[in-house]
This record gives structure tokens, sequence and C-alpha cells, in this order.
């Protein structure tokens, strides 16, 4: 699978995806992310990006010209002309006022062929982009960030780890919290414990060093179970 990422910030995304999961899937070909910066599809002088708000107010906006021109000509590099459109791939424009991102989304994104994340800056982003631009409009949570790189990184390591292969067969997602695929059903996963089995006084519950799976897989499932009701009740009312 291919990440696009546009950005104004291209040094950002030096540091995040330089370790674990998603450098592990990287080396091993089962993903490439490829940051491209905005300002390369800017026609002036300054290579400016922003400009001010219509209607006046505070801040910049992100004008609508380079990000098209950016997304087109990726796609374009991506897809040779020759070729029809591939369906498979997705425009997803970061933001905050978009509709939450979950493991349900993450799923579906490790399904296809290619993103292509656009990160906002500023006051935000001229909205013909969210409107005839992007397929998506997606926000990582209900705070505001300085700008979309983060949020990016954020959903490509989510997404990165559900593509096949790339956790590797010693550890699966189907039993991570919020999956559906599993026995999960939505849940938080169960807690886990290690050695030693007595820290401070605090034991690990003896169900877990009694080597009946099937009876452990039980005990898994209630304490997800009551993980959840305490501390995402909203997960079991849906
Ligand atoms: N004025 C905007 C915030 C702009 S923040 C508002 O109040 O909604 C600048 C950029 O940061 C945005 O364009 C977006 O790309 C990114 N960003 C901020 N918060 C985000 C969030 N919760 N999820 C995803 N991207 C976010």
């Amino acid at each position: 699978m291919i990440f696009h990422v546009l950005t104004i910030f291209p040094e950002f995304f030096e540091g995040p995806f330089a370790h674990g999961v998603v450098k592990r899937g990287k080396d091993a070909g089962l993903l490439d992310i490829r940051i491209h910066n905005l300002r390369e599809w800017t026609s002036d002088r300054h290579r400016t990006v922003d400009d001010r708000p219509f209607g006046g107010g505070e801040g910049m906006v992100l004008k609508p010209e380079p990000l098209f021109a950016a997304v087109e000509a990726i796609w374009q590099r991506d897809v040779p002309p020759d070729l029809p459109p591939a369906p498979n791939r997705k425009t997803v424009l970061l933001s905050a006022s978009g509709r939450p991102f979950d493991q349900h989304l993450a799923n579906a994104y490790s399904r296809e062929a290619a993103l292509l994340l656009i990160c906002g800056r500023y006051e935000g982003v001229d909205e013909r982009v969210a409107e005839h631009l992007a397929d998506d409009e997606i926000s990582i949570g209900n705070y505001v960030l300085s700008g979309g790189e983060l949020a990016a990184a954020v959903v490509i390591d989510a997404v990165a780890r559900l593509i096949p292969g790339v956790l590797g067969n010693e550890t699966s997602a189907a039993f991570d919290s919020f999956q559906d695929t599993g026995h999960g059903e939505g849940l938080l996963d169960c807690p886990h414990w290690t050695r030693p089995a007595e820290f401070r006084g605090w034991k690990v519950p003896d169900v877990l060093l009694n080597g009946n799976h099937e009876e452990i897989r039980r005990f898994r499932r209630q304490l997800a179970r009551e993980k959840t009701a305490r501390l995402r009740p909203d997960l079991l009312a849906e």
C-alpha cells in the first residue's frame, strides 16, 4: 500500500516512520510512504501556499490552486494516464471538523491500494478542497491541532498495522481495542500482565497462570467487558 502525504513541513515526517512496526512494514515492501512538499506546486517567486480569508478574520487559509495541482499530479504520477484510474485509492483531508477517524475507518483504509493525506495548516484549508478534491474529510479527535501532520502520522500508523503481514504472525490486530473483526466485537482490549506475577504486593489474576486456555479466554472477555463498561460505556451503547 502507498501512503502519499501532502504537507508544507516535509521534514516533520523524518521521525515518525523510522521505528517499529511501520518501519518493518516499509522494509518488507508491504507499504511505502511518500512525502510531498506542497510548495513544489506553487507558481510564484515566494512559493505562496496561503492567503487571507474572504470575509475577514484571523489567520491564513491554504489556497486551493497548489493543493489541486499537487493532488492531481501525484495521482497522475502514481497511475499513468494510459491506465484506467485506480478506484481503490482515496484522497483524505485532515481536518478538526471532519468525521471521526476510528478503527472501523482504519480497517477500510487498509484495504485501499493508496491513500493521499492532505495536511492543513494555519486557520485551515479552502473549503473547495473538502468539497471537490478530497473523498473524505476526517478528524482524529475533538481537539484542535496546529497542523494536519501529526494527524496524518496517526492515520498512517493505525492503518499500516492493519495491512496483512505488517504485524507478523505472532501478533494479530484482531483482538485489539475497537476491532470488530475478532472476538473483541468492538470492546476495549483486555488488560495485559507480564512477569513478575507479584509486584509491590499486586498480583496477576490466578486464572492467567493456570494454563486453561478456555477459562483464560472467557476471563479475558469478561475483563474486557468490565473495562469497557467502566471507561468507555459509549462503546457498549452502540
Ligand atoms: N480553524 C480550524 C482549525 C485549523 S488547525 C478549526 O477550528 O476547525 C490547522 C490544521 O490542523 C487543519 O487544517 C487540519 O489539517 C489540522 N487539524 C487540526 N485539528 C485536527 C484534528 N482534530 N484532526 C485532524 N486534523 C486536524
